[in-house]
C-alpha cells in the first residue's frame, strides 16, 4: 500500500500490482524481526572512556615532547584569545568523536584563521616535536579527527570563507573549514551544486571531505574526489605552503600532487584550501522509495535502474529492514511505507527536463512493479517529501548510534557478496548471545545500508555499551570476510586510528601482508613477531585456549620502514630486544621488556627504541652470536658490513665499522649479484668482532672468510645459494636457486651429497631445527603449501625423508617460516 503521507503516488496501474504484490509477498525471516516492537528495545546513555584505556597496547610516542607553558605564550602570540580553547569543558568536543568511541585527552585546541597562522602552528610544533592532530567538522568514522593522547588539536573551522566562484566554469574556491551544507547553499543561490553530498553534510568541512576522500550519495553521478578537485592549498608539517589552487582543469606539466592528499587523512599535510569543479545544479530531481523483498530483487532494480535511467540516474541507495527499524525508533515518525519489506531503496534522478525525467521515473517504476520485482513505493511530490524520503537513508548512520554505541564498517564488496556480509556477522552475535532484545545484551543490531551503485555496504552494529566481547566477536572476523570475498575494508571512511590499530587482513592481501614473522618465547610464554608491509610490527601472545592476543603494534609512528615498497628482510628476538631490519637498511631495536614482563630490569630498560641505518639494499641481516652490539649485513653487489651498536652511557648509539671490516667479495666477477645469506661459523669471543663467514651469493659462488686475517674469501665454490643452514661443526646445507639440496664439508669446502628438486615451484622461505634424537626437521615454504623433510643423520651422509605437506589458501605464497620446539 502506498503511503498516504506523500502525495503523489506511482501511477494506478503500479499501484495495483504494489497492493498485489506486497499482499502476496512470502513473509521472509527478516520480515518476522521487523515486526518486533522498537519501543521494548532499551537503550543505555554512557560516559566515553579515553582511548589510551580502552586500547591500553597503543603506547605515546615518547619522542613528542609534552605541552609546556612556554609553548602556551607561542601561540598567544600568533593567536587571537578566542582561537585557543583549554577549558576543560569546551576541549570536551574536541576531544571526542562523532561515534562517542574514541576520546582523546589534549589540553589544547588551536582554530587558525588564516592558512599562515596554520604555517606558524606547524613550523613551531615540527621543532618542538608537539604532536598535531587536524580536525575539521569532526564527523569523521574511524577515529581520526580527535586525539589519543594529548595531541593539539588543530581545528579549522575558522577557515570559512568561500574565496571565489567562476560561474562560467563552475569553478569553486574555498577555505578548508567552509561547513558543506553552507557551500553547496552558495552554489545553489548560482544555479550550481557540490558534486558531492552525504549525512554529516550539516557538520563535515569541504577540508574534511577531501582529507578522508570521502564517497558519499552521489558518487554514482559526479564521480569521486580524485577527479572532481582541480586544486588544493596546503601547509606541510615544517610550516611550508604549498598551492595549486589556481590549477587549470587540464595541466600535464608535471605530476599532479594534490592527488597525494586526496585521502591522506591529515597525516602529510593540513589543507586549507579547495579548488573543486562544480556541476550545474540538475533542475529537475526526483527521489523514489521502493519496498523490496529479497536481495535478489534489490539487484535487478539496479540493473533495471541503470538500462532505463541512464544518464539520469543519480543515486541508488539500498536500506535493510533493521535500519528501518532503528530509524523509525530515532526519528519517531512514521515511515513513508507502512509495511515492512525485507529491503527499501531509494532512487534518486537529476535532469534538466522535469517532464521528460518524471515520465522516465515514471515508466521504469511501473514496469518495476508489474515485473513484481517491487512490491510498494511513493515518490516524493515536492522539496520538503524529497528531504524526508532522504532522511530515512541519511538517519541510519545517527539511529544506529543513540542506544549506546555503534561499531561501524564501511567495506565494498561484489554485489553478490553485498548482503551476506550482514546476515554474517547478525548470525555471529546471535550465535555468541550477544545480540537480543533486552539489557543483559550488548548488541541492538546488526544492520546494513549503502551506495549499491558504488558496491559499498556499510554494516553498522548497535550496541547498548562497546565491550571488548563484542568486539573479538567482530574483528578480525569482519576483515577477514571481507578479505575473503574480494572486498575492501575501507571503501570511503579512511584508514586511521580504528583500522590501523587492528589485526587486520588487506584487501587481497596487498598492503598489510606478512613479510617476516618469528616466534620467541619469554618467561616460558610463547609470542609471534609479525612484520608487515607498510613498516608496522605486531607483537602476539599466546593464550590459555590457543589464541593468540595481539598485545602490541609499532612501527607506523616510528619513521621506519613505512615506505610501502620497503621490505622487512630480518626479525631477530634476543635478550627482550626485537631487533628489525629492511631492504632500505633501517635497523630498529625495539625493547619489548616491559610488554613482556613488567618487573624486568637490565640494561636495556632506557632503550625504547633505536633506530639505526645501515648500507642499504639488505638482503640478510644477523647477529653476532655473543657479541650481541654487532651486526652483519650483506645485500647487493656483494657487499657485506659489520657494524657495532654501542651503549655510550644510558645512550645507544652506532659505530660504523665498515671502513675496517667490509669484505670485498669476488672483486673480478663483474656481474651484478646479491648476498643472499651468511653464515657465522666461528664467533671467537665477546670481546671481538673478528669471526669466520661462509657468505653465499645468489647465482654466484659460496665463500668462506675469516674477517680477523683477510678481506678476501679463502676458499670459494660455484654454487647459487638461497640459504644456508649448519648442522654440526664442519657440515653446512644450502639450498641453491634450483631447487637443489646440498651438504657442503667445510674442511674440504665441497659438495658431499646433493638431492634435487626437493621442492618444486618457487622456493620463498624455509626454516631448519634440531631435535631432540639428533635429526633435523625442515620445512619449506613455497606457493600454496608448506612441505616438512626430516634429515637423520647416517655415518657421513644425511638421510632425507619427505615427511608431511600443508596445504595453504589457493595463491598465497608462505613468505616466512618457523618451527616452533614443543
Ligand atoms: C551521519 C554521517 C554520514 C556519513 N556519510 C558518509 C558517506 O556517505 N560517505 C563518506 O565517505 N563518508 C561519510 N561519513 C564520514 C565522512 O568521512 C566524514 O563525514 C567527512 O568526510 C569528514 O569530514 P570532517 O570535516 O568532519 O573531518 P573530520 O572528521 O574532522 O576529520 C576526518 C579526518 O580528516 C582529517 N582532516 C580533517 N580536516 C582536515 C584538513 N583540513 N586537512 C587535513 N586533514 C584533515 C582528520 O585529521 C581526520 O583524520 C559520514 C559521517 C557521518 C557522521
Amino acid at each position: 500500500m502506498l503511503s498516504s503521507s506523500i502525495k503523489r503516488s506511482i501511477c494506478s496501474a503500479a499501484r495495483r500490482s504494489a497492493v498485489g504484490a506486497a499482499q502476496r509477498a512470502p513473509v521472509s525471516l527478516r520480515l518476522a524481526t521487523a515486526n518486533r516492537v522498537v519501543s521494548s528495545r532499551t537503550y543505555a546513555s554512557k560516559v566515553v572512556q579515553f582511548t589510551a584505556d580502552s586500547y591500553p597496547n597503543v603506547k605515546r610516542d615518547e619522542r613528542f615532547s609534552q605541552l609546556e607553558d612556554k609553548d602556551l605564550e607561542f601561540f598567544k602570540s600568533i593567536l587571537p584569545e578566542t582561537s585557543i580553547i583549554q577549558d576543560e569543558g569546551d576541549l570536551l568536543s574536541y576531544n571526542e568523536d562523532w561515534m562517542r568511541k574514541y576520546r582523546g585527552q589534549s589540553k589544547l585546541t588551536l582554530k587558525p584563521k588564516t592558512t599562515e597562522q596554520v604555517s606558524q602552528i606547524l613550523k613551531y610544533a615540527n621543532e618542538r616535536k608537539l604532536a598535531i592532530v587536524p580536525q575539521g567538522g569532526n564527523t569523521g568514522l574511524v577515529g581520526g579527527s580527535v586525539p589519543v593522547f594529548d595531541e593539539i588539536v588543530l581545528n579549522v573551522s575558522n577557515l570559512n570563507q568561500i574565496r571565489s566562484f567562476d560561474s562560467t566554469s563552475g569553478i569553486l574556491k574555498t577555505d578548508a573549514g567552509v561547513v558543506l551544507e553552507v557551500a553547496d547553499q552558495y552554489l545553489a543561490e548560482q544555479g550550481y551544486i557540490f558534486p558531492l553530498d552525504l549525512g554529516a553534510k550539516g557538520s563535515c568541512h569541504v577540508g574534511g571531505i577531501v582529507a578522508t576522500n570521502a564517497g558519499g550519495l552521489r558518487l554514482l553521478r559526479y564521480g569521486s574526489l580524485h577527479g572532481t578537485v582541480l586544486g588544493l592549498e596546503v601547509v606541510l608539517p615544517d610550516g611550508r605552503i604549498v598551492s595549486s589552487l589556481d590549477a587549470l582543469r587540464k595541466d600535464n606539466t608535471g605530476y599532479d600532487l594534490k592527488q597525494l592528499f586526496i585521502g591522506s587523512e591529515g597525516t602529510i599535510g593540513i589543507i586549507t584550501g579547495v579548488s573543486i569543479l562544480c556541476p550545474s545544479r540538475p533542475k529537475s530531481v526526483n527521489v523514489a522509495f521502493l519496498g523490496l523483498e529479497s536481495y535478489d530483487a534489490v539487484m535487478k532494480t539496479f540493473v533495471k535502474a541503470k538500462n532505463e535511467l541512464g544518464e539520469i540516474l543519480s543515486a541508488f541507495e539500498i536500506m535493510d529492514v533493521n535500519s528501518q527499524i532503528l530509524n523509525e525508533h530515532h526519528l519517531k515518525q512514521s515511515h513513508p511505507l507502512e509495511d515492512k519489506h525485507a529491503f527499501y531503496v531509494l532512487i534518486e534522478t537529476s535532469g534538466s527536463n522535469t517532464t521528460h525525467d518524471e515520465e522516465k521515473l515514471n515508466t521504469f517504476l511501473e514496469s518495476a512493479f508489474e515485473n513484481e520485482i517491487i512490491n510498494d513505493g511513493v515518490i516524493a511530490q515536492d522539496e520538503t517529501q524529497l528531504k524526508n524520503l532522504w532522511t530515512w537513508r541519511e538517519g541510519v548512520s545517527e539511529a544506529s548510534q543513540i542506544g549506546g554505541g555503534v561499531y561501524k564498517y564501511d567495506c565494498s564488496l561484489p554485489l553478490e557478496h553485498y548482503y551476506k556480509l550482514i546476515d554474517a556477522v547478525r548470525n555471529r552475535l546471535t550465535e555468541n548471545g550477544l545480540l537480543g532484545e533486552t539489557e543483559e545484551f550488548p548488541v541492538i543490531d546488526a544492520v546494513g545500508y549503502g551506495h549499491i551503485g558504488d558496491g559499498n555496504v556499510h554494516l553498522n552494529v548497535a550496541v547498548r555499551r562497546y565491550t571488548k566481547e563484542v568486539e573479538k566477536v567482530l574483528e578480525p572476523f569482519v576483515y577477514e570476510w571481507v578479505s575473503e570475498h574480494k572486498g575492501s575494508i575501507s571503501a570511503e571512511h579512511g584508514l586511521d586510528f580504528k583500522i590501523r590499530n587492528s589485526t587486520i587482513l588487506d584487501k587481497r592481501g596487498r598492503d598489510y601482508f606478512v613479510q617476516k614473522a618469528i616466534v620467541f618465547t619469554s618467561q616460558d610464554t610463547e609470542y609471534i613477531a609479525a612484520a608487515r608491509r607498510g613498516g608496522s610490527i605486531q607483537i602476539y601472545k599466546s593464550c590459555y585456549n590457543s589464541n593468540w592476543e595481539l598485545i602490541y603494534v609499532y612501527g607506523n609512528n616510528l619513521n621506519f620502514g613505512n615506505d610501502s615498497e620497503d621490505h622487512f628482510v630480518s626479525l631477530i628476538y634476543r635478550d627482550d630486544c626485537l631487533h628489525s631490519c629492511s631492504c632500505l637498511g633501517k635497523v630498529v631495536i625495539q625493547n619489548l621488556s616491559p610488554i613482556l614482563n613488567e618487573n624486568h630490569t637490565n640494561d636495556l630498560s632506557l632503550l625504547n627504541y633505536l633506530s639505526i641505518s645501515v648500507a642499504s639494499p639488505v638482503s640478510c641481516f644477523k647477529l653476532h652470536p655473543l657479541h650481541r652490539w654487532v651486526a652483519i649485513s650483506g645485500g647487493k653487489d656483494r657487499e657485506m658490513e659489520i657494524n657495532d651498536f654501542y651503549a655510550l652511557t644510558h645512550f645507544w648509539k652506532m659505530k660504523h665499522t665498515s671502513s675496517i671490516e667490509d669484505l670485498y667479495l669476488d672483486k673480478y666477477d663483474s656481474d651484478t649479484k646479491w648476498v643472499q645469506d651468511f653464515l657465522i661459523i666461528e664467533a671467537t669471543s665477546v670481546n671481538s668482532k673478528h669471526m669466520n663467514l661462509v657468505v653465499a651469493s645468489k647465482f654466484g659462488k659460496l665463500m668462506c672468510f675469516d674477517t680477523g686475517v683477510s678481506m678476501y674469501p679463502l676458499d670459494s665454490l660455484d654454487i647459487p645459494v638461497n640459504k644456508m643452514f649448519q648442522l654440526d661443526d664442519f657440515k653446512i646445507l644450502c639450498l641453491d636457486s634450483f631447487n637443489n639440496m646440498n651438504l657442503i664439508n667445510l674442511r674440504n669446502f665441497k659438495v658431499e651429497q646433493s638431492w634435487n628438486d626437493i621442492e618444486t615451484g618457487p622456493l620463498a622461505s624455509i626454516d631448519l631445527q634440531r631435535e631432540s634424537n639428533g635429526d633435523f626437521l625442515l620445512a619449506i615454504g613455497g606457493k600454496d603449501s608448506i612441505k616438512c623433510y626430516q634429515l637423520e643423520p647416517q655415518f657421513n651422509k644425511y638421510k632425507v625423508t619427505p615427511l608431511k605437506k600443508f596445504n595453504m589458501k589457493k595463491g598465497s605464497i608462505c613468505s616466512s617460516i618457523s618451527i616452533i620446539t614443543t
